[in-house]
């Protein structure tokens, strides 16, 4: 394993900040981490377990077209989305419940706020069998349905939090309410990279397969690599991605952040790129946040659900104000046209999160050696983004689409019935 955090913090940032009622917890859970990383049994059966049940590895994909129509490096698409559930964080959460089966857990709570992290926490605890209760903002829970209707599908209880914006930064602070209540019987499985530690470490850790594969699949093709390109959210995907790679200075390495409708504060979600961040402690842990002077949380905007948090690994944090990362925002209709690009070129459905990066990719590869290849973390698949894109390309069809389903569902039609 690479790169461990150092007591918890990567420079000046991360840490363990958390009341005294999860102390215990995060401490039993640092040391099980550390303990069960260095397993036989257990990463033995990690291993199965990303075989079939995720589907690893995946695909490192050459976009062929894409390479000839921008004409400088060759592209690659690390097809993250071909994961059960759809995306990357099912890596992350297959790890943390099989971890917490170990240490005798018998309940599973977990954050989420669009319902990806949801989703894929959902389906691994119908995997392991655990009991699973994921808290969502109302909000979040109104406007995410087809998410919830899927957890609730894989048999977890899914809980609207009622407090403050009723969004994802406050089904985390219910998730650390219930924790600290709980933790003898109950482990939090966070979905990014941050939080207090040991997240940080052991979200990358889990996620970190990504990179190693990239790593052996470019060693096997003789893949010379310039440059890799991830979206960051929270960073989880971007971590997994990079991790294997921190080290070998001569690969350089993008972050892409939700540039959103522009560059004036609450109207994007770039903690990195742009001056508007500061530093913070939140939730956990220091490193860079969309706050105002007074600590409070800024809105943020961005076409894409999952990049909208307004924080940041501390790790990621801390390689941006190095120069190991370079961050970059990416417009929403800049995501949108490079969805309908890899889509059209390469036959591959981005989620709008990856597209920041594919977006930035294809501004990139024309300036890279044509004997180097970019690789883009395809973090996830785009099916889900149907409700937000097909409005976007095709309103009036979908409109119509919408009031029909409706009216069906209101004459109690079968599905086979014709309106
Ligand atoms: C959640 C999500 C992201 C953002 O989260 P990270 O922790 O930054 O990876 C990116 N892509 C997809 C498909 C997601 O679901």
């Amino acid at each position: 394993m690479f790169n461990f955090s150092e007591n918890g913090f990567f420079g000046e940032y991360g840490g363990k900040y958390v009341p005294e009622v999860l102390r215990t917890a995060v401490d039993e859970l640092e040391s099980s981490f550390y303990k069960y990383i260095k397993d036989k049994d257990f990463l033995a059966e990690l291993k199965v377990l990303q075989r079939d049940f995720i589907g690893r590895e995946t695909p490192l994909m050459f976009a062929e077209k894409t390479t000839k129509l921008l004409g400088g490096g060759q592209v690659y698409i690390k097809m993250e989305g071909l994961a059960n559930t759809g995306a990357h964080k099912i890596n992350n959460a297959i790890g943390q419940v099989l971890l917490a089966k170990k240490m005798g857990k018998k309940r599973i709570i977990a954050e989420t706020g669009a319902g990806q992290h949801g989703v894929a926490t959902a389906a691994a605890c119908a995997k392991l069998d655990m009991e699973c209760v994921v808290y969502q903002g109302e909000v979040d829970v109104r406007r995410q349905q087809p998410n919830v209707a899927a957890m609730e599908l894989y048999g977890t209880k899914v809980v609207p939090v009622k407090t403050g914006s009723r969004t994802l930064k406050d089904a985390v602070n219910e998730s650390m309410r219930d924790w600290a209540a709980n933790f003898e019987t109950t482990h939090y499985c966070l979905g990014s990279a941050l939080g207090p530690a040991p997240f940080v470490d052991m979200v990358r850790t889990f996620q970190s397969i990504i990179g190693e594969e990239v790593k052996q699949q470019c060693a096997e093709r003789n893949i010379n690599i310039d440059s890799l390109v991830a979206c960051v959210g929270g960073g989880s995907n971007a971590s997994g991605f990079f991790a294997p790679f921190f080290d070998d200075l001569s690969i350089k390495l993008y972050g892409a952040e939700a540039g959103g409708t522009g560059a004036e504060i609450g109207h994007n979600a770039c903690r990195m790129a742009g001056t508007a961040a500061k530093d913070g402690i939140m939730q956990g842990y220091k490193s860079r946040f969309l706050i105002d002077n007074d600590g409070q949380a800024q809105k943020t905007s961005s076409i894409s659900a999952g990049l909208d948090y307004l924080g940041i690994s501390p790790q990621l944090a801390m390689l941006g104000k190095t120069g190991r990362i370079k961050f970059d925002a990416i417009k929403d209709d800049e995501a949108l046209a490079a969805v309908s690009f890899f889509a059209k070129n390469e036959g591959v459905l981005m989620a709008l999160e990856s597209a920041h990066a594919a977006a930035y990719a294809l501004k990139l590869a024309p300036s890279v050696p044509k004997e180097k290849a970019i690789i883009i973390n395809m973090s996830g698949r785009g099916d889900k983004d149907v409700f937000i894109t097909s409005p976007v390309f095709r309103l009036e069809e979908w409109k119509d689409f919408l009031r029909f389903e409706l009216l069906r569902l209101d004459k109690n039609m079968n599905v086979h019935e014709k309106y």
